[in-house]
């Protein structure tokens, strides 16, 4: 028998093609008519068909959102949610524009509806990230978790191949960590293997033609059970390296999960025999992280530190900050292996 304690996060998932359509009711759901619109230049196109849809209700837009939630960001977004007396934040856009979005709601109460157009899954957890004086602070609470969801295929179509990819790692990631999570629980089990069979199996079929609506909807999906997980459950020493890497020497966030994961997966590895059978089943390979390895350079994916800059000279630090605070994992955290692990990482070498 499993004994487990299991807390929902309450959030209303409208998921389809066309589904932008919606919005309008969406946001009239909430008892609101005001909304600030947030996005982010690269999705001009997508936020000039919300603004078709949502007609007099947009009262200000903020096209600014930036990666980390630097809090200058959010300030000059307040001011003008101010300035149009919104009473709704609708946000279309990856982690970065939720980020900006889950920031305003934190200090106005509004409601949000976000319209995803990455895997990042963020829309669905209770957690914001903002950067102050270079620092990030990361805090969980129930008044950032956004109210709506509406997953539009169609809006994920512009991601480029290579962003499809590294994004699709990130939440592959979220997975990973939940089924060896201090939390793990059976519905969440359920939820992270799904997630980890229709990543494994769209990303291929994404790579052949990053347009097939199928791959891409597979994919979204896959992301709305892997943010979900990230909800739930507590993860582990992937994502502390990660943040550890991102915070400390400005690595960009889906690209580092998708070079970390298949070095984090090989370290815990040992502790977690059975889970990384799980794993390997769901995704189809022998061996869970190098099958994740191999999975992310068949798809040109990168695969070394090195290639996404990171000095050599700054691994001893990493290895230092990431062992520094204790933390759930199911392998116990040494600098030293560590250490090892991003040696592994800088060089790109395949997890045995
Ligand atoms: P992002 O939101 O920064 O987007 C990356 C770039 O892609 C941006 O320039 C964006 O404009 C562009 N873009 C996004 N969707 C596009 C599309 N469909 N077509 C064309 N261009 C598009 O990247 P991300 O990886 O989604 O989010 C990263 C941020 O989210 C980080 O700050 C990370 O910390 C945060 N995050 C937070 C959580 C959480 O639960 N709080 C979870 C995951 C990520």
């Amino acid at each position: 028998m499993r004994t487990f304690v299991y807390t929902s996060h309450p959030s209303r998932v409208v998921f389809g093609s066309g589904t932008v359509g919606r919005l309008r009711e969406e946001v009239e759901r909430l008892g609101r008519s005001r909304v600030l619109l947030l996005s982010s230049p690269p999705l001009a196109e997508a936020s000039a068909r919300v603004r078709e849809v949502l007609g007099d209700a947009v009262v200000a837009e903020f096209d600014g959102a930036a990666m980390h939630t630097p809090v200058e960001v959010t300030e000059r977004a307040l001011a003008v949610l101010r300035e149009a007396s919104a009473d709704c934040l609708v946000a279309v856009g990856g982690g970065s524009t939720t980020g900006l979005s889950k920031a305003l709601a934190l200090r106005t109460d509004l409601p949000q509806v976000i319209l995803p157009t990455t895997y990042a899954g963020s829309e669905v957890t209770p957690v914001l990230g903002e950067t102050r004086d270079g620092r990030k602070i990361t805090q969980s609470l129930p008044a950032v978790l956004p109210e709506t969801v509406v997953y539009d295929v169609d809006f994920t179509l512009s991601l480029p191949l290579a962003m499809s990819v590294t994004s699709g790692v990130n939440a592959l990631a979220h997975a990973v960590e939940a089924l060896y999570s201090a939390d793990a629980n059976p519905v969440t089990d359920r939820q992270a293997l799904d997630a980890v069979s229709a990543i494994a199996g769209a990303l291929p079929r994404l790579a052949a033609d990053p347009a097939d609506p199928d791959a891409r909807a597979d994919l979204l999906y896959a992301a709305w059970l892997a943010g979900t997980c990230l909800a739930t459950v507590g993860m582990g020493l992937h994502h502390k390296l990660c943040h550890t890497l991102g915070g400390s020497f400005d690595l960009p966030h889906a690209e580092t999960h998708t070079v970390v994961l298949p070095y984090a997966m090989a370290y815990n590895a040992p502790a977690v025999p059975d889970v990384m059978r799980r794993i390997a089943e769901a995704l189809g390979v022998p061996d869970a992280p190098a099958g994740v390895h191999d999975l992310v350079a068949s798809l040109g994916g990168p695969t070394s530190l090195r290639d996404l800059g990171m000095p050599e000279d700054g691994l001893a630090r990493a290895a230092g900050l990431a062992a520094s605070t204790p933390y759930p994992n199911p392998r116990e955290v040494t600098a030293e292996g560590i250490a090892t692990l991003l040696s592994d990482a800088w060089h790109g070498r395949r997890p045995t």
